[in-house]
């Protein structure tokens, strides 16, 4: 879906064409952060980009599988995260005359905004799964560490800050713990899109603890915290990341006001 020249977290901005020629679409544009495009077993890509472009907004947008060695398809760099190779890396991938069969359109034309939304729900519970388990595995990290090290005759584990960190570290992970239990339990009996806000929710509130937990596990580790020697450096690299992936903080924000909003408005 990312475009490098437009806001694309307003996915209305996408400019990517794919007009029709006889059986075949043809696609012109750039698209970055595709993740999985570097890795060496990737074949396939789904791409969006617009075939209505005078149809409503939400329905301007189709996605087309794209063999990822189709003449036109390049892949022109591998994006780092704060400097990280982050998996097999994220793609810049140019599209230049790209054709592919008609019959390689995914779903309905015009349906790209539903697909992406169908597939974006459950995806952002399993980050904020992750993220969960990102953030104990920090605290785990900061206790282990600050037991036995000692600063001006007293061990690091016994200071009121760290123990605040530590008892604020568990408190916000199980209030994030529950808070993603619910949003399960939404998708499970009411589906993703009933679950629309506690899904933008926990996108929003679990990278953020989880962000703050490890700022706290890196920082009380010291130098140590930000070198290669702990995994620390990576995680808080990965979950500042998550703050943007799959949309940004802001708008999810939005979404959740807007629907808290709605009810007064009728
Ligand atoms: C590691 C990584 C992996 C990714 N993987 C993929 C992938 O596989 N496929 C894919 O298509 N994309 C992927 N992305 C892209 C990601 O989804 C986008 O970066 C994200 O949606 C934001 O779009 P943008 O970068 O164009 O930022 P922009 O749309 O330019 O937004 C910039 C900033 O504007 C602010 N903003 C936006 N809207 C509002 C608002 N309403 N109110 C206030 N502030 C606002 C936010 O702070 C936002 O961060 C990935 C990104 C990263 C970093």
């Amino acid at each position: 879906m990312t475009e490098p020249d437009v806001a694309s977290s307003d996915a209305r901005n996408i400019r990517t064409s794919i007009t029709t020629e006889g059986d075949d679409f043809v696609i012109n544009g750039t698209k970055w952060w595709t993740t999985g495009a570097m890795d060496e077993r990737c074949q396939i890509l789904i791409v969006m980009g617009k075939t209505n472009p005078d149809a409503d907004d939400h329905q301007q947008q189709s996605m087309v599988l794209v063999p990822i060695n189709t003449p036109g398809v390049k892949v022109e760099r591998n994006l780092t995260v704060f400097g990280y190779v982050d998996q097999h890396g994220h793609a810049q991938v140019s599209f230049a005359n790209v054709r592919v069969p008609i019959s390689n359109l995914l779903g309905a034309q015009g349906e790209g905004f539903a697909l992406a939304q169908a597939r974006l729900g459950p995806g952002r519970i399993h980050h904020c799964m992750r993220a969960i388990g990102m953030a104990e595995r920090a605290l785990s990290l900061m206790i282990k560490r600050t037991i036995g090290r000692e600063t001006f005759g007293k061990e690091l584990v016994q200071q009121g800050v760290i123990q605040e960190w530590i008892a604020q570290a568990r408190i916000d992970i199980e209030q994030a713990r529950l808070l993603v239990l619910k949003a399960a339990w939404m998708i499970d009996n009411v589906g993703a899109k009933g679950a629309r806000k506690e899904i933008a929710a926990i996108k929003v509130a679990v990278p953020q603890m989880t962000e703050r937990i490890i700022d706290h596990a890196i920082q009380s580790y010291g130098g140590a915290g930000v070198s290669q020697d702990t995994p620390l450096a990576g995680l808080y690299a990965g979950i500042r990341t998550l703050r943007i992936v799959d949309g940004p903080d802001e708008v999810h924000i939005r979404d959740i006001a807007r629907l808290e909003i709605k009810p007064y408005l009728s």
